[in-house]
C-alpha cells in the first residue's frame, strides 16, 4: 500500500539519508525563490545579481540546480531545488514551458542509460520527483498560461498547485480562491498529484488530517528571507505597516503543512510516484520507439 510503504522505506532511510529533487516553476515573481529558501532555511540565492527591466525581458528561460543538505528530525535529507525563474517575463511566451519538460524529459534519460549499464548499484538519481506550480493571487484563478504549462508537465512529474504571495489575500479571498481553483483543475483535465487515499481503518483523526490536506490544494504560501520580531519571538515574516504576517504560523498560510507534506509525510510517495508513474511513462515510450 502506497502509505504503510512510505513508513517502511522511512525507517530504512533514517540511516541512510535520502535524496530528493524539488522543482518550482511558475510565472517570474510569484515569490518562487523566496519560497524555497524559507523552506530549507539557507540563502540558497546570495550571489544573485539584480537583472534591470531590459535585461529581464529578454531573459531565457534558464534552469539553475542548487543542493542542500538538512536534516528532519534526525534523518538526513540531500535535497536538489531546480529553479526555472523568468518564465512569463519573455514577449513570447509560447512553448515557454518546453524547455521544463526538456529537463524533465533529459533527467528520465539519463537514468534510464545509468540503468540499462555496468554499474547499476550507485545510480545517481537526479530525476524530478515534485514541481511546485505557482499560481498567481492575482488574477481569477487560473490563466491559459498555467492550464497549458500544467498540462505539459502532467505526465512526467507529480504537479503540487501552489496558490502564491497568499499575504496579498484576506482569508476568505483565499478560500474562494483554492475552491475556483480546484474546480478549473478538474474542468480542464489538469492531473495533479494525488494524495494517496488512507485506510479505511486508519483512525479519525488520521482521517481528518487527510481531508484537511487535500482541501489544502492549492498550498497557500507566503515566503520571506527577513526575520521580525512577533510578540517577542524572532521569526520569518513580512513586516507591513498594519502588522506581520508569518510565514510559519499556520492561521496565516499553509506553509508549515506544505513543508511537513514534502519532507515528511508524503515524500516517499512522491518518489514511488515518479519510479512507478511518470519514470516507467518515459521508460514505456522509449522501448516502443526503439522497436518501431
Ligand atoms: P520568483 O521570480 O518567482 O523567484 O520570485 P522572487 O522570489 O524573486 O520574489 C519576487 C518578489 O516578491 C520579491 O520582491 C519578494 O520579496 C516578493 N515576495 C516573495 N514572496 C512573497 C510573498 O509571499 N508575499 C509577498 N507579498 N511578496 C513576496
Ligand atoms: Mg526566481
Amino acid at each position: 500500500h502506497r502509505l504503510s510503504s512510505s513508513y517502511l522505506f522511512h525507517r530504512k532511510s533514517v540511516k541512510k539519508g535520502f535524496d530528493f529533487t524539488l522543482m518550482v516553476a511558475g510565472e517570474s515573481g510569484l515569490g518562487k525563490s523566496t519560497l524555497v529558501n524559507s523552506l530549507f532555511l539557507t540563502d540558497l540565492y546570495k550571489d544573485r545579481k539584480l537583472l534591470n527591466a531590459e535585461e529581464r525581458i529578454t531573459q531565457t528561460v534558464e534552469i539553475t540546480k542548487h543542493t542542500v543538505d538538512i536534516e528532519e528530525k534526525g534523518v538526513k535529507l540531500k535535497l536538489t531545488i531546480v529553479d526555472t525563474p523568468g518564465f512569463g517575463d519573455a514577449v513570447n511566451n509560447t512553448e515557454c514551458w518546453k524547455s521544463v519538460a526538456d529537463y524533465i524529459d533529459q533527467q528520465f534519460e539519463q537514468y534510464f542509460r545509468d540503468e540499462s549499464g555496468l554499474n547499476r548499484k550507485n545510480i545517481q538519481d537526479n530525476r524530478v520527483h515534485c514541481c511546485l506550480y505557482f499560481i498567481s493571487p492575482f488574477g481569477h484563478g487560473l490563466r491559459p498560461l498555467d492550464v497549458e504549462f500544467m498540462k505539459a508537465l502532467h505526465e512526467k512529474v507529480n504537479i503540487v498547485p501552489i496558490l502564491a504571495k497568499a499575504d496579498t489575500l484576506t482569508p476568505t479571498e483565499v478560500k474562494k480562491k483554492k475552491i475556483k481553483i480546484r474546480e478549473e483543475i478538474e474542468q480542464y483535465g489538469i492531473k495533479i498529484y494525488q494524495f494517496p487515499d488512507c485506510d479505511s481503518d486508519e483512525d479519525e483523526e488520521f482521517k481528518q488530517q487527510d481531508l484537511e490536506l487535500k482541501e489544502s490544494i492549492p498550498f497557500a504560501v507566503i515566503g520571506s528571507n527577513t526575520v521580525v520580531e512577533a510578540k517577542g519571538k524572532r521569526v520569518r515574516g513580512r513586516l507591513y505597516p498594519w502588522g506581520i504576517v508569518e510565514v510559519e504560523n499556520s492561521a496565516h498560510c499553509d506553509f508549515v503543512k506544505l513543508r511537513n507534506m514534502l519532507v515528511r509525510t508524503h515524500m516517499q510517495d512522491l518518489k514511488d510516484v515518479t519510479r512507478e508513474t511518470h519514470y516507467e511513462n518515459y521508460r514505456a515510450q522509449c522501448i516502443q520507439s526503439m522497436t518501431r
